[in-house]
């Protein structure tokens, strides 16, 4: 997995992109799949075109203009490579929601670290890199996308588990050496032949 980042966090707050780096290869260790796949800095990307302004202090970044962004450097590189895409500010989605981070299966993933260096911005980042890093490798799996309650959550999980959606299940989950449900870590297992 290739790591990239908005330039704007080298100028501003280099550490973010360290602890990134850390919460994926924590996922990748807490998964036990360190031997077969790991995480790199690659690159430093200019994405401030895709800002939003609201106004004057806040500031989000268009969801769907990144998602085609991302899209279109998977096609350069020939699906060779599963890129992570950390950004400063919150995404805005079609819908109006806004949001901390996003992915798709087997292809890539983003999430929002925020400007301060704030407990609560590195929280949220740890917590969007695994949340989005458990979809990128296909969960919730294929066989429970039917369960109702799956599908009320906008297919994510109901046990408590890090793919709860909205950081709810965070005070119930040991989100350093546990964060997912047994059927979300055995669904992971098995993405990598585990
Ligand atoms: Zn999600
Ligand atoms: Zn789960």
């Amino acid at each position: 997995m290739r790591l990239i980042a908005d330039e704007r966090i080298i100028l501003e707050n280099p550490t973010q992109i360290i602890r990134a780096i850390g919460a994926i290869d924590n996922f990748f260790k807490i998964v036990g799949v360190t031997d077969i796949v790991n995480v790199s800095i690659h690159d430093l990307v200019d994405v401030a075109f895709l800002d939003i302004e609201q106004n004057e202090t806040k500031k989000v970044m268009s969801g769907g203009a990144l998602v085609g962004y991302m899209l279109i450097r998977e096609y350069k590189t020939q699906w060779e490579y599963i890129e992570f895409l950390i950004v400063r500010d919150s995404l805005l989605m079609e819908n109006d929601k806004i949001v901390h981070g996003l992915a798709r299966y087997n292809s890539f993933g983003i999430a929002s670290v925020g400007r301060e260096d704030t407990k609560k911005n590195m929280l949220f980042a740890y917590l969007a890199v695994i949340h989005e890093m458990g979809h990128i490798y296909g969960l919730p799996a294929k066989d429970r996308l039917d369960q109702d309650l799956v599908k009320v959550l906008g297919n994510h999980c109901p046990n408590d588990c890090v793919m709860f959606p909205n950081n709810m299940c965070m005070n119930k989950i040991d989100i350093i050496n546990n964060p997912f449900c047994n059927q979300c870590l055995s669904d992971l297992r098995k993405y990598f032949g585990k």
